[in-house]
């Protein structure tokens, strides 16, 4: 199955963070790291007394069902040192977001995919129509549609890319 997932920081050098995140997608058991898109610095969603984030999305492949890649990508959340304090879209280390699985709709206590942000953030549309021009996201439709709807307001794409 083909997953893309969102990955944010903006805590504690959050292009290490980023890059560090990526090698762990990629040794999840019965997954790989496909590629990935460039880096964005964004404004942040909710609290505005933080640091600014920076965003990417990766495409994986994986055997493990979209259940069992959310606990792992909670698990590599936790290695990295994020601590859940309850503080909706307060400062973090790593968020990584199931956004899609497959073409899959899921609608569980604990696991909704397509994720609900993503018709309303630019900072995962864009670098997600960097990797899939042609998106369609079920339920919602083209993705380069909704970017169009949302605007590119508080976000830049940065030059760097994985320095490791
Ligand atoms: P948002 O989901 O709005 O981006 P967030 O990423 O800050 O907010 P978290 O604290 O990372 O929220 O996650 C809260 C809960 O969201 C998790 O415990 C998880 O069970 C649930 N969740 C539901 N759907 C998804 C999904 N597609 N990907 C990741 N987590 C999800
Ligand atoms: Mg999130
Ligand atoms: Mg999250």
């Amino acid at each position: 199955m083909q997953s893309y997932i969102g990955l944010g920081s903006n805590l504690d050098n959050p292009e290490l963070q980023l890059d560090t995140a990526l090698a762990a997608l990629d040794d999840i058991h019965d997954t790989s790291l496909v590629k990935y898109s460039s880096f964005y610095r964004s404004i942040p969603l909710g609290p505005s007394d933080q640091p600014d984030f920076i965003n990417a999305v990766a495409l994986l492949d994986t055997h493990l069902t979209a259940a069992q890649l959310l606990s792992q990508s909670q698990l590599v959340e936790n290695r990295q040192g994020r601590v859940r304090d309850g503080q909706r879209w307060g400062p973090r280390i790593l968020d990584l977001d199931i956004l899609l699985y497959g073409d899959q709709v899921i609608d569980e206590p604990g696991l909704t995919v397509p994720h609900p942000g993503i018709r309303h953030r630019n900072f995962v549309l864009m670098p997600l129509l960097e990797l899939a021009p042609d998106l369609e996201i079920p339920g919602l439709g083209r993705a380069d549609e909704l970017l169009d709807a949302v605007g590119c307001a508080g976000i830049t794409k940065l030059n760097l890319a994985m320095s490791g």
